[in-house]
C-alpha cells in the first residue's frame, strides 16, 4: 500500500507539474499569438426558431497555433481568464467583432453581434469606456452590439455591476445572460438589472424532450423570460425534436447545429437575410 501510495503521488505530482507547464506554454503562445495575429473570429447564426430568419450572430474566438494545432476556446479560455490575458484577448474579440458588424452595417443588415465577455474582463474599471471607444471608432450603433455575460458577473460587486450594466444601456448596448440556469446567483437581478436576454444553456437543451427534470427547467426559464419580458434563446439545438419542442414550450429563438455551426464570417453571406428583409 505504501509502495502503490509513493507511485501515485509521483504520478500525481508529474500530473501537476504538466499542468503548470502547460499552462505557462498555452499563456506564452496566447501572447506571441496576440502579437502575431493567429486568433480569428467565427460567427454563429441565432435564427427564429420558427421561421428560420436570422436575427443576430454570436462571435466565437478561434485560435490556431502553428505548433499546437487547434486550440479549443474552452481550453485556452479559463488560461487567459487565471494569468490575465483575457483583458487583452477580451479588447482584441471586442474590437474585430465590432469591426465585422460595422461592415455588416455598412451592407444594410441590422442584426445584432453578440460578443462573449468574461467576468475579470467586465470588472475592469474602463470596461464601459472601451465599449463606447469601440462603439465610436466602428460607428457601430449600440443596439448592434449584444454582450454575453454569465451570472458570476456579479458575484463581487452587485451595486459595481449595475452602475456598469446601466452605463451600458445608456449607450443601447444590449446585456445577454449567457448559459443561463447553470450559475448561483438570486434570480431577483433579472428584475433589477437592465438585461434584454436570457440564453438557456445547452446542457439542458440537450436532454429535452424526453427527460421531465430538463423539460420542466427549460419550460420555467421560458415563462420567467416571458414574465419578465426578456428574450430567450436556446443554446446547443441540434436535432428537429429538440426544435419542436421549444417552440411549442414558447421559445422563439436558437442557436445551434441544427441550423449552422459557427463559421468565417465570409461563410455566413448565404445565410444572411436577402436585401429585402433587411
Ligand atoms: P458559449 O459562450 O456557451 O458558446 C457556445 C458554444 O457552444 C460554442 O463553443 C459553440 O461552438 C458551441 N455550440 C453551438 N451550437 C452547438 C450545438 O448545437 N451543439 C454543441 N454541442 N455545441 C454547440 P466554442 O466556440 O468551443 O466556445 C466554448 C466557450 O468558450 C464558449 O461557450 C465561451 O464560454 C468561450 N468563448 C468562446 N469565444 C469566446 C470569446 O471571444 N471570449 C470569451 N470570454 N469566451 C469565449
Ligand atoms: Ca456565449
Ligand atoms: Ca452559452
Ligand atoms: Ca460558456
Amino acid at each position: 500500500v505504501k509502495e502503490r501510495g509513493r507511485a501515485d503521488f509521483r504520478f500525481y505530482q508529474r500530473q501537476m507539474n504538466l499542468g503548470l507547464l502547460t499552462r505557462m506554454k498555452l499563456d506564452h503562445a496566447m501572447r506571441e499569438g496576440l502579437r502575431e495575429q493567429r486568433f480569428h473570429l467565427h460567427y454563429q447564426p441565432q435564427v427564429d426558431l420558427n421561421s428560420a430568419t436570422l436575427l443576430g450572430v454570436e462571435a466565437l474566438i478561434r485560435w490556431h497555433d502553428p505548433e499546437l494545432g487547434e486550440v479549443p476556446p474552452g481550453q485556452f479560455i479559463p488560461i487567459a481568464e487565471e494569468t490575465g490575458l483575457i483583458v487583452a484577448i477580451g479588447n482584441w474579440v471586442l474590437d474585430s467583432a465590432a469591426a465585422q458588424a460595422s461592415q455588416w452595417r455598412r451592407d444594410g443588415y441590422r442584426f445584432t453581434t453578440a460578443v462573449n465577455v468574461s467576468a475579470y474582463q467586465f470588472q475592469q474599471a474602463d470596461f464601459v469606456e472601451r465599449v463606447a471607444d469601440t462603439l465610436q471608432r466602428h460607428q457601430l450603433p449600440g443596439e448592434a452590439l449584444e454582450l454575453e455575460l454569465t451570472e458570476t458577473f456579479l458575484i463581487r460587486d452587485a451595486t459595481e455591476a449595475l452602475r456598469k450594466l446601466d452605463a451600458l444601456s445608456a449607450l443601447k448596448v444590449r446585456m445577454a445572460i449567457d448559459d443561463f440556469g447553470t450559475g448561483y446567483s438570486s434570480l431577483s437581478y433579472l428584475k433589477r438589472f437592465p438585461i434584454h436576454k436570457l440564453k438557456i444553456d445547452r446542457s439542458f437543451i440537450h436532454d429535452v424532450p424526453g427527460d421531465e427534470g430538463a423539460e420542466g427547467i427549460v419550460q420555467a426559464i421560458i415563462n420567467m423570460a416571458q414574465a419578465l419580458h426578456l428574450q430567450v434563446t436556446a443554446e446547443g439545438v441540434e436535432t428537429e425534436a429538440q426544435r419542436a419542442f421549444l417552440s411549442r414550450a414558447g421559445c422563439t429563438q436558437y442557436q445551434g447545429y441544427l441550423f449552422a455551426r459557427p463559421t468565417a464570417a465570409s461563410d455566413l453571406a448565404p445565410m444572411l437575410p436577402s436585401p429585402a428583409q433587411r
